[in-house]
């Protein structure tokens, strides 16, 4: 598969649609599949932690979200050009389960905020089949892994923040007899629950999300220098 590599951290140049094409086949041969959101943060968590770094690099997919991979990609001669946002990833994703007949399970966030992205997915995405949910702070996990096998889905989405649910993920991929395909997909249950807006179309075309964060967010500064420490790290690498 096509990977690039910045700072020892594995990224996906496949785009949407090459993934999703991916993935079918790999459902066909009774393989499973991870799908893990790659951003500056993250490969700078990585290099701090070997632990975290595994979890990224041992994934199926390593989707490249946020600008700051372009950058790396464009600085460095790769060719990854257009971001793979983990948001947008499991969009098509459900509209690939709703096209198949696959099952799908939501498992995170809070109990309004998951069963309320629930309801609103069903509504937007004809023939989708959400099997089941569970909110993601349950302590029994034998039962939960019961529900989810019980469901039959084939699409497991993961919203526990990360590096958490990875971690969950690694732990209960062999246990998960139906499910194929594995996304840790943060707070995109908030985001289509509408309780948490994205940034306008303007902000997302332009690749600056990040600032109508920022601006909204004035805090989410210390999370975003990752981006510039990253670029120049990626700068100095050979
Ligand atoms: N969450 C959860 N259980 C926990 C901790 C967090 O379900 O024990 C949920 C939380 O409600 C939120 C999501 O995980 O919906 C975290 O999203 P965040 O945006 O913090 O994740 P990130 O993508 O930044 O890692």
């Amino acid at each position: 598969m096509e990977k690039e590599q910045y700072l020892g951290v594995s990224v996906s140049s496949l785009t949407y649609e090459e993934i999703i094409a991916d993935i079918k086949k790999r459902i066909a041969a009774g393989k499973k599949s991870t799908v893990i959101a790659v951003n500056p943060e993250k490969v700078m968590a990585a290099n701090r932690d070997p632990l975290v770094k595994e979890l990224i690099n041992e994934s199926t997919y390593q989707i490249p979200d946020g600008v700051g991979m372009i950058i790396a990609s464009m600085l460095k001669g790769g060719k990854i050009r257009e971001r793979v946002t983990g948001v947008d990833m499991m969009g098509r994703l459900l509209r690939f389960a709703a096209e198949e007949g696959h099952g799908v399970f939501l498992y995170g966030a809070k109990e309004e905020v998951v069963s309320k992205a629930k309801e609103n997915l069903e509504r937007q995405i004809p023939g989708l089949i959400i099997s089941g949910y569970e909110n993601g702070y349950v302590q029994d996990q034998s039962a939960l892994i019961q529900k989810i096998n019980d469901s039959k889905a084939v699409l497991l989405f993961v919203a526990l923040g990360s590096p958490k649910q990875e971690l969950w993920i690694r732990e209960h991929m062999n246990e998960l007899k139906h499910v194929k395909v594995f996304q840790g997909v943060g707070g995109s249950f908030d985001v289509y629950s509408g309780m948490v807006k994205r940034a306008p179309a303007f902000f997302r075309k332009a690749g600056l999300e990040w600032l109508y964060r920022l601006i909204k967010e004035p805090k989410r500064i210390k999370r975003q220098m990752a981006l510039p420490k990253f670029v120049l790290k990626v700068l100095a690498s050979r």
